[in-house]
C-alpha cells in the first residue's frame, strides 16, 4: 500500500490549514502516521487519493448510518438542489422534519434546527440557563458536547487524545460555572446536587458516553440522573448527538426508556449534511426569540438541502425493523470478536450498544473516563496501523466510537473479523 499521494497533499494542507485538517483528531496525532486523504466513498468503503479501498467503520464519526453516498439519497437530492440552496425563509420542509423528529422522539414538543452539533449544544445550554435563571451547568468527566466553551471542561474526543481536557483561551470565570463528576457514580451525583443542586441550570450528558470510546450507564444510573434534576428544579439535558437515530430510531431516551428535558441531535439526522437540533416540551422552547428572552439564530439554519437529506435519512430509519436488523447485525459481529478476544486472550475490552463499539486496550472493565485513560494508547496505535494497512478504516484514536451501519454486510463484516484477529496477534 502507498500513501505517497496522501503524503503530498497532507504536505501542502499543513502550509494553509493549521495541522492540515479541519478537526483535530482527523491529523492522526493520537495514531502517527499521514492522514488519508479521502477520494470518494460508496457503500461500506472509503478510497483514498492514492486509491486504496477501506472497509470504514469510522462513519465520518457517527453520521453515515446508511453507508456512503445511499444512491435513493443522492438522487432526490439531484432533484432538490436545483431549486435553489438556501432561501433564509421558512420551507415547508422543515416544519415537516420537525413534526417527524417529533414523532421519534416524545420529550421534543418543538425544536429548532441548527448546522453543527456544537451549535445544538451551544443553544440548548443557553436556554436551559435562561429558563431556569441559574448559570452553573454540570456535565461528565470525558463526556464531549463539541467545542463549547462552557463544556471544554474535562472534555472527551479531542481533548482525551490529546490530553487537553481543558481548552486554553476560556475565561476563569466561565469555567468555574462549569462542575464536573464521574460517570456513573451515583454519590458523585447526589453530592455535587447536595452542595449546589439549587444553582446548576442543567445537567448535560451523553446518556452512552461514546467520545471517550463507549461506556455504558450502569443500571438505574440514567433513571437516576431524570429524578435528581427533576427533585431539584434543573434541566436534564441528553446529548444524543451520536446517540440519536443510532441506537434506536428514538435514540438513546427510547431505548433506556428515561425522558429529558432537552435534547440535542446531528450527526444521523443531518444526513451527511451539516443539519443538527435542539428541542424540548413547548414550555421551554417557546422561551427562544422571538417568543421569548433567549437569543438564538442561524443565517443556514434549517438549510434546504440538509433538510432535504435529513427527511431522507428520518424515513430510512424510522421503521422498527431497521435498527431491530442493525443492531442484530451487529451484536453477532461483537459477539464474534469477543470469541477471537476470549480464544487468544488478548487483554482487551470490547465495550458495545446497538450498532456501536470501542475495543479499548485495557484488561480491566472501562465504566468512566479514569478507567478508559488507563488504555496503552501506543498499543492502539499499533492496532489501527495493522487495521489500516489491511483495508479497515477505524477511528484514528483509542477515545472514539466505532460504527456498523446498514452497508456492512454479514460477509463484509466476517471478512473483517478475520483482518482484525491478524490485527490484534500483530499487536500482541
Ligand atoms: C460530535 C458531537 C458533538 C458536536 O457535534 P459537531 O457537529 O461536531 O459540532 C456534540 N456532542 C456529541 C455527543 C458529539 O458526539
Amino acid at each position: 500500500m502507498s500513501y505517497n499521494k496522501s503524503k503530498k497533499l497532507f504536505n501542502e494542507a499543513q502550509k494553509y490549514i493549521p495541522a492540515g485538517v479541519n478537526s483535530p483528531v482527523r491529523a492522526f496525532r493520537g495514531v502517527g502516521g499521514t492522514p488519508l486523504f479521502i477520494q470518494k466513498g460508496a457503500g461500506p468503503y472509503l478510497w483514498d487519493a492514492d486509491g486504496n479501498r477501506y472497509v470504514d467503520f469510522c462513519a465520518s464519526w457517527g453520521p453515515l448510518i446508511m453507508g456512503h453516498a445511499p444512491a435513493g439519497l443522492v438522487g432526490k437530492l439531484r432533484k432538490d438542489i436545483v431549486r435553489g440552496t438556501s432561501y433564509g425563509a421558512p420551507t415547508a420542509a422543515e416544519a415537516e422534519l420537525a413534526l417527524q423528529l417529533s414523532k421519534l422522539f416524545p420529550s421534543i414538543e418543538k425544536c429548532r434546527l441548527v448546522s453543527s452539533g456544537t451549535e445544538a449544544v451551544m443553544s440548548a445550554v443557553r436556554l436551559a440557563r435562561g429558563f431556569t435563571g441559574r448559570q452553573k451547568i454540570l456535565k461528565i468527566d470525558g463526556g464531549y458536547h463539541g467545542h463549547v466553551d462552557s463544556l471544554l471542561i474535562k472534555a472527551g474526543s479531542g481533548g482525551a487524545t490529546f490530553g487537553t481536557p481543558d481548552s486554553a483561551g476560556i475565561p476563569k470565570e466561565l469555567a468555574k460555572l462549569t462542575l464536573t463528576i464521574p460517570f456513573n457514580d451515583v454519590q458523585a451525583l447526589e453530592a455535587v446536587f447536595k452542595k449546589e443542586g439549587k444553582s446548576i441550570a442543567a445537567f448535560i450528558l451523553e446518556p452512552v458516553p461514546a467520545n471517550m470510546g463507549v461506556v455504558l450507564p450502569a443500571r438505574g444510573y440514567l433513571q437516576k440522573a431524570r429524578a435528581i434534576t427533576k427533585r431539584y428544579g434543573s434541566l436534564l439535558i441528553f446529548d444524543e448527538v451520536i446517540t440519536g437515530c443510532r441506537l434506536s430510531a428514538g435514540g438513546a431516551q427510547q431505548f433506556f426508556s428515561v425522558k429529558p428535558d432537552l435534547t440535542t441531535l446531528g450527526k444521523i439526522i443531518g444526513g451527511g449534511f451539516p443539519l443538527a437540533a435542539f428541542g424540548g416540551s413547548q414550555k421551554i422552547m417557546d422561551y427562544l426569540a422571538p417568543l421569548g428572552p433567549v437569543y438564538q439564530a442561524g443565517t443556514l439554519s434549517g438549510n434546504p438541502v440538509a433538510v432535504s437529506a435529513s427527511l431522507w435519512m428520518l424515513s430510512k430509519i424510522k421503521p422498527k425493523s431497521f435498527h431491530a436488523g442493525l443492531n442484530r447485525k451487529a451484536q453477532l459481529f461483537f459477539k464474534k470478536l469477543q470469541g477471537i478476544i476470549d480464544r487468544h486472550q488478548y487483554p482487551v475490552r470490547l465495550n458495545t450498544v446497538g450498532s456501536m463499539f470501542t475495543l479499548f486496550f485495557t484488561p480491566s472493565p472501562v465504566t468512566d473516563y479514569a478507567s478508559a485513560k488507563k488504555a496503552d494508547t501506543q498499543k492502539y496505535a499499533r492496532f489501527f496501523h495493522a487495521c489500516l494497512k489491511q483495508g479497515l478504516y477505524t477511528a484514528p484514536s483509542q477515545f472514539e466510537a466505532n460504527f456498523v451501519s446498514a452497508a456492512h454486510s454479514g460477509q463484509l463484516l466476517n471478512q473483517s473479523l478475520r483482518k482484525i484477529q491478524k490485527a490484534l496477534t500483530y499487536t500482541f
